[in-house]
């Protein structure tokens, strides 16, 4: 029994308590005995535990997912997609059940937490109607006896592994294209956030999924990571996390020569030119740089802002920040929750001592919440260097340096300064600037003129040592399907 029934569990009030599983889900069983604590980030109570599986337990998720994948390739695309439509019918029906489970262990505000549920059925439905969009090509052959023909045929079993900071849409942006192409699945979800992936299993369940078509085990990273790169029966390996771990795992994949899809870390550059409309660019600025308390990849973590317009831009901005309300997710009208962990919040320190160390003054912030534990007050830092370490490493936190630049030429030449290429941002109102600017950013994604660029109609992934591969989109369907060439003699 979790220590937070009376405590944690009872404060997310879940109407279905049924959502809330402490076991693992191998072969459409709940297995596993719960072990590892998982904690609220706000409050540092224990929500429950989970099962701490291993090399063994991983492979007999493998060989279910192995077993379940003949018959789920040859569904029709028309039997996935009445699944997967449902499956998504269900998330959004039980929105706020997996909105306060995923605030209790993520600590994201829960009106984040509710948009999230939303984005992350949507890869459900969109992948489900993509599935009958699957074509194929003919190609005309070099003789008038020979037909070519391409098939798309589902890879075969695929090894995931996902982070803390979205707990249900980095799941869904892989599982859902995925599931929808024919694929089964072994996925591993983060320590710290396992409640919404097993939540989204008991839906999937009641969805009509069938047993080894998804699979979710929880434990220690290595050995579980190992089986889902190295075993031979995994066709696929797809991740989302920080670039070291991303790269450590891409090489485990070469022995067996897996197809392998990687979102790795940002550090997005946030460019705001004297011609822009500040008053857009500061509110871009706070959803990009504030959003679930400054820990999304693409989060816009150097701010480059244009003589002309600094001081001013520098302004609003911090009045913007310091009006953001701090505090528990699932308390009040809460804009910015607490940070993952205490590494975390060390780490977002170090990046500020660094930046004042090196002349940054600080305009709002810079200090721990009066709320304890990982909270941290909404930051805003000018006149940061350009080499600082707040610029040159992913902060991951709720603080915004503000560097200053001259011209475009400068802009383009501090963005493109970086071993990461996920997202970049600009706001500008010559539209001959947004087209230079936009085809110059060396960045998988450009938000000109917003700080929004997530939606499942649309490619999503980096350039450089943020990954390989597209979540979200066709695009993102084909990383789940081969292609064979088919030659007939007639
Ligand atoms: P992380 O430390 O790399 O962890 C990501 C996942 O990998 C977790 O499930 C983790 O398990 C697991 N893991 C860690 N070490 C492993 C190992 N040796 N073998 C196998 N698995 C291992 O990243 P994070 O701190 O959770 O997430 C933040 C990072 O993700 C940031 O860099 C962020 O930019 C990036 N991110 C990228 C995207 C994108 O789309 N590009 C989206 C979201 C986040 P445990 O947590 O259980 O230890």
């Amino acid at each position: 029994m979790a220590d937070g029934e009376t405590g944690e569990l009872g404060r997310i009030a879940l109407n279905r308590s049924d959502l809330f599983r402490e076991q693992c889900y191998i072969n459409g069983k709940w297995t596993g005995d719960p072990t590892i604590e998982v904690r609220n980030p706000a409050t540092r109570g224990v929500i429950g535990r989970i099962p701490n599986l291993g090399k063994s337990e991983t492979e007999t998720a493998v060989a279910a997912a192995t077993a379940a994948f003949p018959k789920w390739k040859s569904e029709t695309a028309a039997a996935r997609a009445k699944i997967m439509l449902k499956w998504n019918d269900l998330m959004v029906a039980h929105q706020e059940d997996l909105a306060r489970l995923m605030t209790a262990e993520q600590g994201k505000p829960l009106a984040e937490a509710r948009g999230e549920i939303v984005y992350a059925g949507s890869f459900l439905q969109w992948y489900g109607e993509e599935a009958k969009r699957v074509y194929g090509d003919t190609i005309p052959a070099p003789a008038a006896d020979r037909r070519i023909m391409v098939l798309k045929q589902p890879v075969g079993v695929v090894g995931a592994i996902t982070p803390w900071n979205f707990p249900a849409a980095m799941i869904t942006r892989k599982v859902g294209p995925g599931i929808a192409a024919g694929c089964t699945i072994v996925l591993k979800p983060s320590e710290l956030t396992p409640y919404s992936a097993f939540a989204i299993a008991v839906l999937a369940e009641e969805a009509g999924l069938p047993p080894g078509v998804l699979n979710i085990v929880t434990g220690d990273a290595e050995p579980i990571g190992r089986v889902l790169t190295e075993d031979p029966r995994i066709a696929k390996f797809t991740f989302t996390g920080s670039t070291p771990v991303g790269k450590k795992l891409a090489a485990q994949c070469a022995g067996t020569v897996k197809r392998v899809s990687l979102e790795l870390g940002g550090n997005a550059p946030f460019l705001v030119f004297d011609d822009a409309d500040l008053e857009a660019a500061a509110s871009g600025a706070i959803i990009s740089k504030f959003r679930n308390t400054g820990q999304t990849c693409v989060c816009a973590n150097r701010l480059y802002v244009q003589d002309g317009v600094y001081d001013k831009f520098a302004t609003l901005l911090a009045e913007k920040a310091a009006a953001l309300a701090v505090g528990d997710g699932l308390v009040g009208v809460t804009q910015q929750g607490p940070l993952i962990n205490m590494k975390a919040l060390e780490k977002v320190e170090a990046h500020v001592a660094d930046a004042i160390g090196h002349g940054a003054k600080i305009l709002t912030g810079a200090h721990r919440d009066s709320h304890g534990g990982t909270f941290y007050q909404p930051t805003v830092l000018r006149d940061v260097a350009p080499d600082a370490l707040l610029t040159r490493e992913e902060t991951f936190g709720p603080v915004a340096g503000l560097v200053r630049f001259k011209s475009e030429e400068d802009a383009l030449r501090l963005a493109n300064d970086s071993r990461a290429g996920l997202a970049a941002y600009a706001f500008t109102r010559e539209l001959a600037r947004s087209w230079r600017v936009s085809e110059g950013l060396e960045y998988g994604m450009v938000g000109m003129n917003t700080g929004l660029i997530s939606t499942e109609v649309s490619p999503f992934g980096g350039v450089k040592e943020s990954g390989i591969g597209r979540e979200g989109s066709k695009y993102g369907l084909d990383e789940f399907l081969d292609l064979k060439a088919v030659f007939v003699q007639l």
